[in-house]
């Protein structure tokens, strides 16, 4: 049988699998159909990191698989818990070396995890620490679910929403993505309603049609950042291929594939996107659409000369969008004191470890 989800040496990466393709498999192997529920459960309810921990199956059996499988389990290299809010970041390695961090964040309604769907990422956002080095490779659907499996397996705790916000654009690499939600959402695994996962993208307008078609319950995050393509193309090198025009056109086309309230995104730098005038023409923008938007103070990185909004700003920002009766948040800033932005514990990571080994 053909299977697209292999590791560099061709193992096949067994936890990518639905049931479906995983019973296939094992037929393959000559083995019997229930052998595969027995696997699918140690990998996905039970969420055992290696295959001698799968104690009903045969030791015959687990050999072949060690031979030709990959049992994918990402390894906790460094864990930062905020002061303030306890909110953990994680630096898993993947079985490749690359490194990939996924944060916990505790909210009233329940545990939130927000993931990373590539190492690294092409799109070249100004303001954001996971794109400086650019992309390394798309993350396998097993090395997403693993974010999540070890976080809960480490705090004994149920997750109960994901956020794909963590580094990498997650409709650049789309097919896992979607594998993801598929594996995720398994009542077979950890069940996780689609209403509760959202995916976040700085716009890729045909995939976000593409996905619109898939009438899922996720929530579509779209990364704004500004209201007009002249001040957006200073930011997001993305707005040079997709106007906010063809952004808006998308949006309208997920709200009546999926009937789902659409997620704006808008970092606050100062002085370049927290104006009135910037206020005004958001509203102009959105006015009529069921939609959300969730005003972040942006997060300073140090390769980036970008300074948060101050205070009144932000308040001011926030109120001249309700006083139009859009609906507005500021995003809590949440492990402000952990590397909190997107990309930036693995990149101090990266560089301390680039530095000890040219002081070796
Ligand atoms: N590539 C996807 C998801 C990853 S980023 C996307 O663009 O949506 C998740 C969100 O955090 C995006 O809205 C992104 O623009 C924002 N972000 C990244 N770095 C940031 C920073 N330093 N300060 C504030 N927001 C940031």
């Amino acid at each position: 049988m053909e299977i697209n989800y292999k590791i560099n040496d061709g193992r096949v990466d067994l936890k990518s699998l639905n049931a479906d393709e995983l019973t296939s498999y094992i037929e393959s192997l000559g083995e019997k159909k229930f052998r595969a529920n027995q696997i699918y459960q140690w990998m996905h309810e039970k969420l055992v990191t290696d295959f001698d921990s799968m104690k009903n199956v045969p030791s015959k059996l687990l050999d072949t698989l060690k031979e030709n499988a990959h049992l994918t389990a990402l390894t906790p290299i460094r864990v930062q818990t905020s002061k303030i809010d306890g909110t953990k970041k994680f630096l898993f390695k993947l079985y490749d070396g690359n490194v990939i961090e996924s944060v916990l964040m505790k909210y009233h309604h329940g545990n939130s995890v927000c993931i990373s769907s590539q190492v690294g990422c092409k799109m070249g956002c100004r303001f954001c620490a996971s794109t400086l080095d650019g992309c390394v490779r798309n993350l396998l659907p097993s090395e997403m679910l693993d974010q999540v499996y070890r976080i809960q397996d480490s705090t004994g705790e149920r997750v109960s929403n994901i956020v794909i916000m963590g580094s990498g654009e997650p409709m650049d690499n789309y097919d896992n993505v979607c594998k993801f939600l598929e594996l995720i959402n398994s009542p077979k695994g950890l069940n996780i309603s689609l209403r509760n996962v959202t995916v976040s993208t700085c716009g890729l307008v045909p995939r976000i049609k593409q996905l619109a078609d898939l009438k899922l319950q996720i929530t579509l995050a779209i990364s704004l950042h500004a209201p007009n393509d002249t001040l957006r193309k200073t930011m997001m090198p993305i707005a040079n291929k997709y106007s906010i025009e063809e952004i808006m056109d998308a949006c309208r086309y997920y709200l009546e594939q999926t009937g789902r309230r659409i997620s704006f995104e808008y970092s606050l730098v100062k002085g370049v996107n927290d104006t009135k005038e910037c206020a005004r023409e958001l509203i102009d923008l959105v006015t009529g659409l069921n939609c959300h938007i969730n005003l972040i103070p942006v997060n300073p990185i140090k390769e980036r000369d970008y300074e948060q909004s101050n205070k009144e700003a932000i308040m001011a920002f926030k109120n001249k969008l309700e006083k139009c009766g859009i609906n507005v948040t500021i995003r809590r800033e949440m492990g402000r004191d952990i590397d909190g932005a997107c990309g930036q514990l693995r990149k101090s990571y990266m560089e301390d470890s680039h530095e000890s080994s040219s002081n070796d």
